[in-house]
């Protein structure tokens, strides 16, 4: 089914998909929570100057949620006590206001959902017409709020979210933990199965646990350092594993 240049994903017995940034654009609806967030916060404490777009790239982008908080903060000269991850919305503390953020990102999931990438459900679309296992392992806490925001929960008998993760006391990426367990879960074996990744620290996960074949999927990471991640292949879009039937 795919192109002659790139591997058949159906010669192998499964394939495991990441979910932020392979199958849905996440990082847009965090953008948007942040934003929300801090806007009401700024107004709120009467912090200047406002914030902006490029407070999202210089401060929170790739960050934990909480060093994100304390970094923007302290670019405005705001310091507040660190807290606790069990901090309250309310709280005004570092946690507490990550909390928060956390909070409107599901709130802005649930009002405006999120849409999977076209190119990937393409894939998922042909791989469920050859009864392919296919499964989810993402780092997210919110794994299956987005799944079922993006319409695509279903689709996944297996989804290893970092709620299991924490759960079973998993190491996160890029440690091959997560990836190696969901495999396990779906009863293949990694080498006979596929990994499909966007981020270096996911494909190098992917490549530790050992898998058959680790797709890297180029959304902004870069072909280069996919491969020296580990990545087999590199794709710009998932829908070029799928060739259209002759007409
Ligand atoms: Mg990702």
């Amino acid at each position: 089914m795919s192109s002659p240049a790139l591997p058949d994903l159906t010669a192998y017995d499964a394939v495991l998909f990441d979910l932020d940034g392979v199958l849905t654009p996440t990082a847009e609806v965090h953008m948007h929570a942040w934003r929300t967030m801090f806007e009401e916060l700024f107004s709120h404490w009467g912090i200047e100057p406002p914030y902006t777009e490029r407070d999202y790239f210089d401060h929170l982008d790739g960050k934990k949620r909480y060093d994100g908080v304390a970094a923007l903060l302290h670019s405005r000269d705001v310091e507040v006590p660190w807290g606790e991850p069990s901090d309250p919305t309310s709280a005004d503390t570092v946690c507490g206001i990550g909390n928060r953020k956390n909070d409107v990102f599901a709130r802005v999931l649930r009002a405006e959902g999120i849409a999977p990438y076209p190119g990937s459900v393409r894939l998922l679309d042909a791989l469920a017409a050859v009864d392919m296992p296919v499964s989810v392992v993402s780092s997210s806490k919110n794994a299956e709020e987005v799944l079922a925001a993006a319409g695509i929960r279903d689709r996944f008998p297996v989804v290893m979210d970092g709620v299991i993760a924490e759960r079973d006391h998993l190491a996160s990426k890029p440690a091959p933990d997560v990836f190696v367990t969901a495999a396990r879960m779906m009863q293949v074996a990694p080498e006979r199965s596929v990994a499909v990744e966007d981020a270096i620290s996911g494909v190098q996960s992917a490549a530790a646990g050992g898998f058959g074949l680790v797709v890297g999927v180029d959304r902004g990471a870069g072909e280069e350092a996919l491969r020296a991640a580990g990545a087999h292949v590199v794709v710009a879009d998932l829908a070029e594993f799928v060739t259209e039937a002759p007409a």
